[in-house]
């Protein structure tokens, strides 16, 4: 155990990108980092890693705030609470990292690139078909005076790290050993991109060594480039801190969670009724062993606290093998807690912080006002907005003379539309489901039918683009995910197909093959 945390005082970080809806898998990766931060009594950095532009918005970083805060996941040091070695968001770094990749142009471990990604493309097939597969080697040992004078004139430009052409990396994962990958392996990284951000390679090694993190822990979906990031350790001088690999949240048929298939949105279990202190409990699980059994059965206890996850955590006991994410044992657990965690009271008081107060409902009225004739109207007309799920029938989701089958697709496409919408309103709503009527030719009410019976288990209810602005995306997704496997799914194949076509046109007036 000394020599996993000989470094004192331990600092660890959770690095979350703020590009969509806080993710369930960087919340387990936070839980993990949280815990061995407290174990040690050392501290937990949050920091947000914005540089992909296309991408990062400001309202994903808030919804990771408010997500991490809803599950217990307190920063000591980050963007919004401070602290000493920041700034803490990599998009106020650009000058630290302009000023380390100069470092390394200087030292001759990096090179100004000028081909574009489609040459570098195009270079690389012809060596496939020609049988002899090259790295792209002409810039590297240009003149670097010449280079810097056509990056200066204006010529796109990046920045790559030379990597070298032979040899191993070996490294050690605090989970795994010793780590093998052959240089071979290992591309002409770009660091510095074109538009003067980093990438995330040169931003995390440059911040995990300025921020005075001691151990990384994060996904083992980065172990293919950690020889980059020891390179750049070695190439800068600095110590490497412990790197520690976590296994990756599956679905329960092995594939990597991902919300196409599942949720994966914190907000969308916070809506559907879990409670923050399962939701830690369950991800503590995915790569952890519960605690001792107190009933001599031996088999553990699967229920236990956060405080006791810290009391019990140790790096050499994180479990490798699958961290299957599965609903139905989530429920189970979060059922567990209500029945035994909770007194009458706090079922109560969990109730209306969730959405039994007047916020939540006073949103819902204005819809509800003018579609009653008793208050007992209201809850059974509404009673979708309080749900877990709903459960459509199939003839309420298919419309006269259409077939099942199309009608999944149309709810396949009404999801990529709802993914779209930008701001999340009722008029930028009404587009996106007039598009999909446009792009299928149907009558819009053959698209807002299935849409109701998906999202409210109803053929008719409150007005469809409010109730969907009401229930959020996360929810609206699920449920329509839901309502697509009840008409028999889409299969993977077909769903490539018609997302180039989405993507690729605004209408498929040829019908629905
Ligand atoms: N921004 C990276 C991510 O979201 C962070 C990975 C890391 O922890 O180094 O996956």
């Amino acid at each position: 155990m000394t020599e996993l945390v000989a470094h004192r005082p331990v600092r660890v970080r959770a690095a979350p990108s703020p590009t969509g809806a806080a993710h369930v898998g960087n919340a387990y990766i936070a839980l993990f980092n949280l815990a061995f931060a407290r174990r040690h009594g050392g501290h937990f950095v949050m920091r947000i890693e914005d540089t992909d532009r296309a991408r990062s918005r400001k309202k994903y970083e808030e919804r990771l705030y408010a997500g991490w805060r809803w599950l217990g996941l307190h920063w000591d040091e980050g963007p919004d609470v401070g602290g000493n070695v920041g700034p803490y968001r990599q998009s106020e770094r650009s000058e630290i990292y302009h000023e380390h990749a100069r470092q390394l142009m200087d030292a001759g471990h990096a090179y100004y690139s000028f081909i574009t990604p489609e040459e570098l493309a195009a270079w690389r097939d012809k060596g496939q078909r020609e049988g002899e597969p090259a790295p792209y080697e002409a810039e590297r040992d240009a003149d670097p005076v010449m280079a810097q004078a056509r990056a200066k004139s204006g010529e796109v430009s990046v920045i790559r790290m030379k990597s070298p052409r032979e040899g191993t990396c070996v490294f050690t994962d605090a989970f795994r050993g010793e780590i093998r990958i052959g240089y071979d392996q290992v591309d002409d990284q770009v660091l510095l991109k074109s538009d003067g951000f980093p990438t995330y390679h040169l931003a995390v090694v440059v911040d995990d060594h300025l921020m005075g993190i001691t151990h990384v822990i994060r996904g083992e979906d980065w172990i293919p480039s950690t020889p980059k990031h020891m390179l750049l350790y070695e190439h800068f001088g600095w110590e490497a801190p412990m790197h520690a690999h976590l296994p990756l949240l599956l679905n329960p048929d092995g594939t990597k969670m991902s919300k196409r298939r599942n949720p994966t949105s914190i907000d969308y279990y916070r809506r559907a009724g879990y409670l923050p202190q399962t939701m830690l409990n369950y991800m503590a699980l995915m790569a952890y062993p519960p605690a001792p059994s107190t009933n001599n059965a031996g088999d553990g206890e699967e229920k236990f606290s956060f405080d006791n996850f810290v009391e019990r955590f140790e790096l050499e006991n994180v479990n490798l093998g699958g961290s299957v994410f599965d609903l139905d044992k989530l429920s189970w657990l979060n059922g567990r807690y209500l029945r035994e965690e909770l007194s009458e009271k706090q079922l109560g008081e969990a109730l209306r912080h969730w959405a039994l107060n007047d916020e939540y409902i006073g949103r819902i009225l204005p819809l509800m006002q003018s579609r009653m004739e008793t208050l007992g109207d209201f809850m059974p007309h509404c009673s979708f907005f309080f749900a877990r799920s709903v459960d459509p029938k199939i003839e309420d989701l298919v419309p006269k003379k259409r077939e099942a089958s199309e009608v999944a697709k149309v709810l396949q496409t009404a999801v990529w539309s709802l993914e779209c919408v930008e701001p999340w309103s009722r008029d930028a709503v009404e587009v996106a489901l007039r598009r999909i009527a446009e792009f299928w030719d149907w009558p819009i009410r053959d698209v807002t039918r299935p849409m109701y019976s998906a999202v409210m288990g109803q053929p008719v209810g409150p007005p469809l683009y409010e109730s969907i602005v009401l229930l959020e995306l996360d929810l609206t997704r699920t449920r329509l995910l839901a309502a697509m496997e009840t008409l028999g799914g889409v299969s993977k194949k077909k769903a490539r197909g018609l997302e180039k076509d989405w993507n690729g046109s605004g209408s498929r007036r040829s019908g629905v093959s």
